[in-house]
């Protein structure tokens, strides 16, 4: 790695947006080391998903809490991005939580505060399939619902960032329209450079960075790619992203899980409504980049011709623009 990104990397901030650990409270936490150790700062971990009631979300949030807060030594619960600072400053990872899919809010939108005060700091609206408040990429395109609207202008409110990963196309040009703040798209990949239902298309990448978001780019070889992680392929998607709306809507949610003794591929194939045959969550041992690949992404990054200014951005920089805004702070 050249020297000077070397420094750049083990001073800027690293943001993953999204891990895609299955969530459940029988999960043992201590993989959440992989992130510090591969040099990243902060990271958004699911605590639930739409495939889950809420009494599971909860739960899952419970068992989170308990062993974040149990080791303050090494990990800290973040409110808002100084939380973030501090914690780099006492050589501590930073992590809150996310939820992916509305079903978590069992038609009530007083839990949206509720999970705000628990930890919660980002929310997407469905996960794959259609649900009270969205349409999900795998489903009917039958946008936001009145709930969703709610939602929306709720989040806005307490602090959460808005994050339109998952939902289809309609309900993302419509919760873009509802939000008051920037959104995001946390684990998303343009698909223009590769063609799938879960990948993004140009108009949705454009209002979103219109409104001041950032396009969270996925490490899931099958959405980068046929199940390709190579760092060309990933260098294509930043530079796609940023010659269509500009580098500073670009950030990474790597959506990455490090090795579990659950077999992912059993809990896709048990549920084919959420994952659906044809878009290639059956392909065998499927290839994840996560931010172990950043030093050699970065690297490519400089020899293409991305300045410092916008490394740190992808790094960090600009999903820490938008949380300052969304999360009031
Ligand atoms: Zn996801």
């Amino acid at each position: 790695m050249q020297k000077k990104l070397q420094q750049l990397y083990q001073q800027a901030l690293v943001w993953d947006a999204h891990a895609g650990v299955f969530p459940s409270p029988e999960v043992d936490l201590n993989l959440l080391d992989e992130w510090p150790q591969s040099g990243a700062s902060y990271l958004s971990i699911n605590v639930g998903f739409d495939v889950m009631n809420w009494q599971e979300t909860m739960a899952t949030l419970a068992a989170y809490r308990h062993w974040l807060l149990t080791r303050s030594d090494r990990f800290v619960l973040v409110s808002n991005t100084r939380d973030i600072d501090r914690a780099r400053g006492e050589n501590k990872f930073a992590l809150s939580f996310d939820i992916e899919g509305m079903n978590a809010l069992n038609d009530d939108i007083n839990m949206v505060g509720l999970y705000h005060a628990l930890g919660v700091r980002q929310m997407l609206f469905a996960y794959n399939l259609n649900n009270t408040a969205a349409g999900g990429c795998h489903d009917q395109d039958t946008g936001l619902t009145e709930f969703g609207r709610q939602v929306v202008s709720e989040m806005n409110r307490v602090g959460m960032i808005v994050d339109c990963s998952h939902a289809a196309y309609s309900t993302t040009m419509d919760i873009i329209g509802e939000s008051s703040q920037p959104v995001v798209f946390s684990h998303s990949n343009p698909a223009a450079v590769w063609d799938h239902q879960r990948n993004i298309r140009d108009d949705q990448i454009k209002a979103c960075a219109a409104g001041g978001g950032v396009i969270g780019l996925n490490g899931m070889g099958i959405f980068l790619g046929d199940n390709d992680i190579s760092i060309d392929t990933m260098l294509r998607h930043v530079r796609y992203v940023g010659d269509l709306v500009g580098n500073e809507h670009i950030g990474f949610g790597f959506d990455y899980s490090p090795k579990v003794d659950v077999d992912i591929g059993v809990i896709l194939r048990s549920r084919p409504d959420y994952w659906p045959a044809g878009q290639q969550y059956d392909t065998r041992d499927i290839k994840h980049a996560s931010p172990q690949q950043l030093p050699q992404l970065i690297d490519a990054l400089g020899d293409s011709g991305f300045d410092e200014a916008a490394i740190r951005g992808f790094l960090g920089e600009n999903f820490r623009r938008v949380a300052n805004h969304a999360w009031h702070g």
